[in-house]
């Protein structure tokens, strides 16, 4: 029988996350102006090829991992516009309570990150944000905090009732490891030792 190569050329793996936070619209004309949490859900499409060694576009435990490093500071944290008043009050009561800069228990957390619309502060679980934190304002800062590691076409973020969906045009074309399906940094393997100069599979 006549080989066929395989029709999909680009296909795309999927990662949901769960992301517990709260936050509020200021300034906004609704109940959204009240402070009040959120479970969000979250899910990250990456397109590819499929990468020959191992049937797949990109580990989904691997995008979820290069995401969580990031945004796990989102998680339990409580996400201010930069020019909300209740952001002032909220760090003076952690800070008469002691835990402003840091807490025995506060332990999931990610390196701290300044982008051109948020900034981390994990150890006192607060994101300050340039723009209020809707669904799609969310949407904007995974992208930015993302787009270098992961070749991102689709972020969905559903939050209570409210869910936005944005589409990025393929962009990063990634070396990945035939045997675990991670993307090479300088031709080696991170994860088993890979080299693509010789071709020869460490697992
Ligand atoms: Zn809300
Ligand atoms: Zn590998």
């Amino acid at each position: 029988m006549e080989k066929k190569d395989c029709c999909c050329t680009a296909v795309r793996s999927v990662s949901t996350l769960n992301i517990q936070y709260a936050h509020r619209f200021y300034g906004f004309g609704g109940e959204a102006r009240y402070l009040h949490g959120h479970t969000g859900v979250l899910k990250i499409e990456v397109e590819d090829s499929v990468n020959q060694g191992v049937n797949m576009v990109y580990p989904c435990n691997e995008i979820k991992k290069i995401a969580w490093s990031v945004l796990r500071n989102f998680d339990h944290a409580l996400v201010l516009r930069e020019d909300d008043p209740l952001l002032k009050a909220v760090l003076d009561v952690y800070e008469t309570e002691g835990i402003r800069n840091g807490a025995r228990t506060n332990v999931n957390k990610g390196p701290a990150f300044r982008t051109s619309l948020c900034t981390a502060y994990p150890e006192c679980r607060v994101v300050v944000t340039k723009e209020t934190m809707t669904v799609e304002g969310f949407i904007k800062m995974v992208y930015e905090l993302l787009k270098d590691k992961l070749n991102i076409v689709r972020i969905t973020f559903k939050s209570g009732d409210n869910t936005a969906s944005a589409k990025f045009p393929s962009r990063l074309t990634l070396d990945r490891c035939p045997c675990c399906g991670v993307t090479l940094e300088n031709g080696t393997c991170p994860k088993c030792g890979y080299r693509k100069a010789d071709g020869i599979c460490r697992t």
